[in-house]
This record gives C-alpha cells, sequence and structure tokens, in this order.
C-alpha cells in the first residue's frame, strides 16, 4: 500500500504547514512540496530534494540582458562624464571603483549573453 502510504504524508505534508509547488522531483516527477524551512520536499521519495529551477533561468531572458546592457552602458557614460569634470583625487578614486565595478559586471554580462546552451 505505497499509494495509500504517499498520499497521508502529502496530508500530514499540508497539514504541518508545507505548500505544494509546480516543481518536481528529478528523481520520480512528483510535485514537490515546500516545507515551512523553506527546503523542497519529495513526498515520494520521502526526502529533501534540491532543485535548479527552470524559471530562474528563463527569467533571465534576452529581453532582459539587453536592458540590463543599455543601463549599465548608460551608467558608464555618466561616470565618464563624471570623472571628467571631477578634479577631487578621493571622488576620483571612488568613482574609478565604481566605473571597474560596472565594466565588469558588463563583461560578465556580455558572457551569459554570448552563453548558449
Ligand atoms: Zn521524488
Amino acid at each position: 500500500m505505497s499509494e495509500g502510504g504517499e498520499l497521508r504524508s502529502m496530508a500530514d505534508l499540508l497539514r504541518s504547514g508545507a505548500t505544494l509547488t509546480s516543481l518536481s522531483c528529478p528523481v520520480c516527477a512528483s510535485p514537490l512540496f515546500k516545507l515551512k524551512s523553506g527546503e523542497l520536499w519529495c513526498a515520494k521519495c520521502k526526502k529533501r530534494v534540491v532543485v535548479v529551477k527552470e524559471e530562474e533561468t528563463e527569467a533571465v531572458s534576452p529581453v532582459l540582458l539587453g536592458s540590463l546592457e543599455s543601463t549599465l552602458l548608460a551608467k558608464i557614460r555618466e561616470l565618464d562624464g563624471m570623472m571628467r569634470d571631477e578634479e577631487d583625487i578621493d571622488q576620483l578614486l571612488r568613482l574609478g571603483a565604481v566605473l571597474s565595478n560596472m565594466l565588469e559586471n558588463l563583461e560578465r554580462l556580455r558572457r551569459i549573453m554570448r552563453y548558449k546552451p
């Protein structure tokens, strides 16, 4: 009677405050529960499951990446203008640090954009 046992534990999970998610177990494809602790749980395998959420990869869509790229480019242009007019060394160092951070982000972003799974 494994079927009954499974149903009973699902009901127990829900009673304990766990919620049913749209994610499925990578092992048995059963719907996963999110426990109150935030952990994902498969009632069939009776174990904790770590899922690499597909939704998150999809959320980083080409549209979002393109938008991020233009935001970064606009900020880099702004920083360029600010640095040109700035005479204070401390301020220049701060702007330089931000700029270097932006350039790193831009490089990383462009690497992601080129990446084809
Ligand atoms: Zn499972």
